[in-house]
């Protein structure tokens, strides 16, 4: 019989290529999504596999619902990824992002004790974790010290997973996975809002790009080879963390400047540095070491920094010129 996966955040970007994944290994997947007026599909529609998912109504709000989830699904497998994951928006929303970063995990961490602790779970962990970093590269053995609201409910949701291991034999893990791209990026984050304004100056619909703190740097990934060291780590014997990273580290300005230079322009004359995007507490640097990964699971990134950005862009240019028409 073929497994049964349940994905919490299935609108994301993760959530998506993690579906687009698992189908293509057999599995049954079902598809939590948070009642809204208007339900947002876009990326199961992008990726052409809306009618291959079950979708599912649940709140990580609200143990009874997961429960009964839980109960219906009978899922071998639940990758937790729903989350409000902007950084930015966890200062003005310090609680809510708790309830639904933190707490939601813990609740789904509880409903499996209660309804089926064989139940393997997937926690999706974050390398803003490891904040204003102690040590550099960031490994599985580097103190953490968040630097946001948002660092600090993953924080929480991450020992909640070691300890439901460590308390009751669950098999729990928490993937501390550093920044992942790709064209499903949520246009909030920096590395979609430079591809898609590149594009739409590109095109001649814009003229400027509005950033804020040009100095960051972030190990940036491609998204769809994360959601497969997702899955690798609940196929091996034993549960355990692991960082997910590619081992190299760009700042936002590198980012702009090869953008803009896949499209023959100079980010010089169309970026500007807007305090409006500065973070009451920014993260400097982030660079990870994923050899636990590459040793104990296979994994190994793919895709090049400017392997990246170029195929971001070039996925914003072609939604620019079907926006328009042309
Ligand atoms: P997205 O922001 O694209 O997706 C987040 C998902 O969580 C969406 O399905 C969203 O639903 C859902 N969600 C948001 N708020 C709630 C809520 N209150 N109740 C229920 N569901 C909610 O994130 P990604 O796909 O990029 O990331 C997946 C996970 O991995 C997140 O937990 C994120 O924090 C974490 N992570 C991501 C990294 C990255 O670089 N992408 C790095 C490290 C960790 P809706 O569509 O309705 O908004
Ligand atoms: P994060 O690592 O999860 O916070 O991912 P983001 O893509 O939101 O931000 C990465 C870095 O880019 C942070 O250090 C931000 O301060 C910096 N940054 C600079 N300008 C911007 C901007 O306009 N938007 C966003 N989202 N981040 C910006």
């Amino acid at each position: 019989m073929n497994r049964k996966a349940l994905i919490t955040g299935i609108t994301g970007q993760d959530g998506a290529y993690l579906a687009q994944f698992l189908l293509s290994k057999g599995y049954k997947v079902f598809g939590s999504f948070r009642r809204a007026s208007t339900l947002n599909l876009e990326r199961l529609d992008y990726l052409g596999i809306r009618e291959e998912v079950e979708l599912i109504p649940l709140d990580l709000l609200d143990l009874g619902n997961i429960i009964r989830v839980l109960e219906k699904v009978q899922p071998d497998e639940v990758y937790n990824l729903a989350a409000q994951s902007f950084v930015a928006v966890s200062f003005d929303q310090p609680v809510a992002t708790g309830e639904v970063t933190g707490l939601g995990a813990a609740r789904m961490l509880e409903a499996i004790r209660i309804v089926n602790p064989k139940i393997k779970f997937y926690q999706a962990s974050s390398s803003e974790m490891f904040g204003k970093v102690q040590s550099v590269p960031q490994n599985e053995k580097t103190p953490f010290y968040p630097r946001s609201p948002y660092a600090a409910a993953k924080l929480y949701a991450h020992w909640m997973t070691v300890n439901y291991r460590e308390a009751y034999g669950i098999f729990a893990c928490s993937g501390i996975l550093f920044n992942h791209e790709s064209p499903l990026r949520g246009l909030e984050f920096v590395t979609r809002k430079i591809t898609y304004t590149v594009a739409r100056i590109k095109h001649g619909l814009a003229n400027e790009l509005r950033l804020g703190n040009l100095k960051a740097r972030r190990d940036w990934g491609y998204a769809p080879e994360y959601v497969e060291a997702m899955w690798l780590m609940l196929q091996q014997p034993e549960p355990d963390d692991y960082v997910i990273a590619t081992g190299e580290t760009h700042s936002v300005q590198e980012f702009a400047q090869e953008a803009f230079a896949c499209v023959g322009l100079d980010w010089r004359d169309y970026v500007v540095e807007d305090p409006a995007f500065y973070r009451p507490a920014d993260v400097e640097l982030l660079v990870g070491d994923a050899n636990k990964a590459r040793e104990k699971l296979g994994w190994r990134p793919r895709t090049t920094f400017k392997e990246l950005v170029r195929l971001m862009v070039e996925a914003d240019l072609k939604r620019v010129e079907d926006q328009c028409g042309r």
